[in-house]
């Protein structure tokens, strides 16, 4: 299985959606623990970057990764527009020139993208971040996709993903916002950890109806 720019296009435009669609639970969920922006600046930066990319007419996947981040550093606010923003910019200098995405293609996009959120914000897995959806994906992708296909891969990954997104309810935050209330930060999800499972999940669902 091989991913093309069209291909790519799609999976940002429904990541754009799921997004959308789910604004008002991100926003619900960072109102807890954080200051409530979260939905908002995600669909905010996800349009803006489904506006530029729906009218690239190139082929470079690696191009696309690299505009989309540089929308995130410039429009939005928050925690993740440079935490996101920087990933999706190292993760498309280093898939720079690629016109299709394989299998291992996809480990470079997603463990380039988690080395740059924890070398700029300083997290590691059990910190309440976006790090404990994002990293076990990584090392279960990396895991699997010695035997197994993109797709299978993937869906194992997505599945250490939700576990991680979950675990993030009892954890005490440690870093950002939410770490100010110390031990009041229990008991809720992280709306980073949710929103990259999104992400995820909208990704998988488009790999798998594009079969
Ligand atoms: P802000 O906290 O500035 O309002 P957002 O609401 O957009 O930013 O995003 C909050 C999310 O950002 C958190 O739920 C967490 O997952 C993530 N985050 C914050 N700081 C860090 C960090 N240093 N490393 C990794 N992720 C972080
Ligand atoms: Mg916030």
């Amino acid at each position: 299985m091989e991913i093309n720019v069209k291909d790519f296009k799609t999976i940002i435009k429904n990541i754009a959606d799921s997004i959308e669609e789910n604004l008002d639970y991100l926003t619900e969920l960072d109102a807890k623990i954080g200051d409530g922006d979260h939905g908002v600046n995600m669909a905010k930066g996800f349009k803006k970057i489904r506006e530029n990319i729906l009218s690239y007419s190139g082929e470079d996947i690696g191009e696309i990764l690299i505009i989309s981040g540089k929308v995130l550093l410039n429009e939005i606010g928050g925690a993740m527009g440079p935490l996101y923003g920087g990933g999706l910019v190292k993760a498309g200098i280093a898939l720079k020139g690629r016109a299709t995405l394989g299998r291992d293609a996809i480990y470079t996009l997603f463990s380039t993208l988690i080395a740059s959120v924890k070398e700029l914000g300083g997290a590691k897995v059990g910190d309440k971040t976006m790090v404990d959806t994002l990293e076990p994906f990584v090392v279960e992708y990396k895991r699997q996709s010695k035997s197994n296909d993109m797709l299978a891969s993937f869906y194992s990954a997505l599945k250490k993903a939700k576990e991680g997104m979950q675990s993030t309810r009892d954890m005490v935050s440690k870093v950002g916002r939410s770490s100010r209330l110390l031990e009041r930060s229990r008991g809720h999800i992280d709306v980073g950890a949710a929103s990259s499972y999104l992400i995820l999940k909208s990704f998988y669902d488009s790999l798998k109806s594009n079969q």
